[in-house]
């Protein structure tokens, strides 16, 4: 394998440094959660409480966290202190998700290159032979077509 060639894609591991680079960083443990916080302001049914003619009279603010469960939205009240956990693990949510589709981009370039790298071979080999395997790789394949 002629691992030198691919010089500017790949380190020693064979593995290019952008796949190692995302793949460290999706290994990373973090609590997150696909979800959103919103703040409530809520009636009580206390008649003598003026929170039912009032929208400033409302109790609260209450923090409620909303999420999708088995195709139906799902939703809990949490304290404040809670709430700004949430949105931290809402914030590590998206970007595990933002990791995940460039890591899926560069280790699609990667095996783009590993097709690359046969092909490259597969002409430095034909020149060797001054295009003897590519006739034969060619009258092959069209058989290959031509039985199924
Ligand atoms: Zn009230």
């Amino acid at each position: 394998m002629p691992k030198d060639k691919e010089a500017g894609m790949a380190e020693d591991s064979g593995v290019p440094k952008e796949v190692e680079r995302l793949a460290a960083q999706l290994a990373q443990p973090r609590a997150m959660r696909r979800a959103s916080v919103s703040e409530r302001w809520m009636k009580c049914s206390k008649t003598a409480c003026g929170c039912g003619e009032q929208a400033e009279a409302r109790h609260g603010p209450y923090y409620s966290v909303t999420w999708a469960e088995a195709g139906q939205t799902r939703s809990r009240l949490v304290s404040a202190e809670q709430a700004a956990v949430v949105q931290q693990q809402i914030e590590a949510d998206r970007e595990f998700r933002k990791a995940i589709a460039a890591y899926r981009k560069a280790s699609e370039r990667w095996a783009d290159a590993q097709l690359a790298e046969i092909q490259d071979q597969a002409a430095s080999t034909e020149a060797a032979k001054k295009g003897g395997s590519k006739r034969r790789w060619r009258r092959r394949s069209a058989r290959k077509s031509g039985g199924s």
